[in-house]
């Protein structure tokens, strides 16, 4: 796989659905890909990044960000409130917020930049004990508390359980957007995303399909 395959099938999967093209942002999930990786994405064209640790995004892209103009950074993994400036400064976008103490702590932070990243709530719509997100049950009323906030929420997101049908999660993750008129979905990987994209993806986040497999 190469990103010229996934934009290949990302673009039928988009016609497939009915969908415009180019209506779906693919961010390409670069976590802990070796940096020659990277820079061959970039020299393709591609712009729009995933990471999943503040401190590993800080380390490689100030360095590309000098070098290539108009690239965005978007945060997908678990954000500590401890972190949270760092990631403000850094991501375009933050697909984690999942704790009404990080929606203050982000609520701040944008009070005093007087900016701040589009946010996505995650949700765990599989329920699971071990997995960060909102549980869907009470995700109504965390979305209307980070609206209370006067935070730029743009969408939901969802990681799936592994190794089940990711169809009813991206189904239930569309029915909450729906219901609370928001319009951004968050959701399909390297596996699923021509799934996600027919169930309404907005933001697709594949890595391994793009750079290969991760090794470390
Ligand atoms: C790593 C990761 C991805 C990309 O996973 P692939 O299976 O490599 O496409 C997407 N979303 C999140 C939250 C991740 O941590």
């Amino acid at each position: 796989m190469s990103l010229a395959d996934i934009t290949r099938r990302l673009r039928a999967a988009e016609a497939a659905a009915g969908r415009a093209a180019d209506s779906v942002t693919l961010i390409a999930v670069s976590k802990v890909q070796p940096a020659e990786r990277v820079q061959a994405v970039l020299d393709e064209g591609h712009r729009i990044f995933g990471e999943n640790r503040v401190q590993e995004a800080q380390s490689r892209w100030p360095d590309f960000q000098a070098r290539y103009d108009g690239i965005a950074l978007h945060l997908i993994g678990p954000l500590q409130t401890n972190k949270a400036r760092a990631a403000v400064e850094m991501f375009q976008a933050i697909h984690s917020l999942d704790r009404p103490k990080l929606a203050g702590t982000l609520a701040r932070l944008a009070q005093e930049r007087g900016a701040s990243p589009d946010l996505f709530i995650q949700i765990n719509t599989g329920a699971e004990p071990q997995k960060a997100g909102i549980l869907p049950e009470i995700a109504d009323a965390f979305i209307a508390e980070v609206r209370g906030l006067d935070l730029p929420l743009i969408g939901l997101m969802t990681i799936p359980p592994v190794d089940e049908d990711p169809a009813p999660d991206f189904r239930m993750l569309a029915q909450i957007a729906e219901r609370n008129g928001l319009a951004g979905l968050s959701m399909g990987m390297s596996d699923d995303f021509e799934t996600a994209v027919a169930l309404g993806a907005t933001h697709i986040r594949v890595g391994s399909a793009i750079f290969g497999a991760r090794t470390a």
